[in-house]
């Protein structure tokens, strides 16, 4: 269950210089501590996580991997603790980050206007990401989205297992290749995998398709409207595999 943090890397300090020589040293040693160390610091407490609401909880002080350093917050998934459907993003944007929501976005917009018009139940979904912490490069006033690295979404993976293991959901679709890759263990290729429902061993089934925010990207309007009908094609198909109550 315990996800491995990037080793070795050295989280950054504060450069603040120490008062005294006690402190001097102390510094010196918190200087040497890698990622791993501080991680296994912070063990104890997840290793005792036993509901949705700590594993909540925990996340905002997560150092498992570096991206916790430039974000704003944490942003944990939300929705309903018997949630149907889990849809699972990449990482939180620009909106997301400051307002500490998953889906709130444009993206979030183009899912909730497809989860609606293709009839799934949205008091029954739960939305989130693989990586829990916005990537980013600041270019002046914006900051420009990254990718997160294999390492960091096998960092966050501790956590999206987690609401996965508390909420248990039925169906589960990844959107986009990373959500796809934390969810697989393995890079895929987002194009082979749509439209076909995969068993996990947990029992949920698992649909990949594209992140909504893919379709915000083309360029060209006849594209984009194709892309966008495919894409609730595939969410009708989710529907579909949703079990009667
Ligand atoms: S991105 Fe995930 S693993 Fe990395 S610090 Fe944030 S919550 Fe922890």
């Amino acid at each position: 269950m315990v996800a491995l943090l990037p080793r070795g890397k050295p989280l950054n300090r504060p450069a603040v210089a120490p008062a005294t020589p006690a402190a001097c040293a102390a510094l010196l040693n918190e200087q040497a501590k890698t990622s791993e160390q501080i991680m296994a610091e912070h063990s104890p407490a997840e290793t005792e996580i036993t509901s949705l609401a700590q594993a909540r909880a925990a996340a905002r002080s997560c150092t498992r991997c570096p991206l916790y350093e430039h974000a704003t917050q944490t942003v944990f998934g939300e929705g309903p603790r018997d949630a149907l459907v889990m849809f699972v993003g990449e990482q939180p944007g620009d909106k997301e980050d400051l307002a500490g929501k998953p889906f709130i976005g444009p993206a979030g917009k183009v899912l909730d206007e497809a989860v609606e018009k293709t009839g799934i139940d949205r008091r029954r979904v739960y939305v989130t990401n693989a990586v829990k912490h916005f990537k980013f490069v600041p270019r002046g006033k914006r900051r420009l989205h990254q990718r997160p690295d294999g390492g960091e979404i096998q960092a966050c993976k501790f956590w999206l297992e987690l609401e996965i293991a508390f909420i248990k959901p039925k169906i589960i679709v990844a959107l986009g290749a990373t959500a796809a890759r934390s969810l697989l263990g393995k890079t895929v290729t987002i194009g082979k995998l749509r439209g076909a429902p995969i068993k996990r061993d947990d029992g949920a089934t698992l649909f990949v398709t594209n992140h909504p925010s893919y379709l915000l990207r083309i360029r060209d309007k006849a594209d984009q409207a194709r892309e966008r009908a495919r894409f609730e094609e595939e969410l009708s198909m989710v529907r579909s595999a949703i079990p009667a109550p």
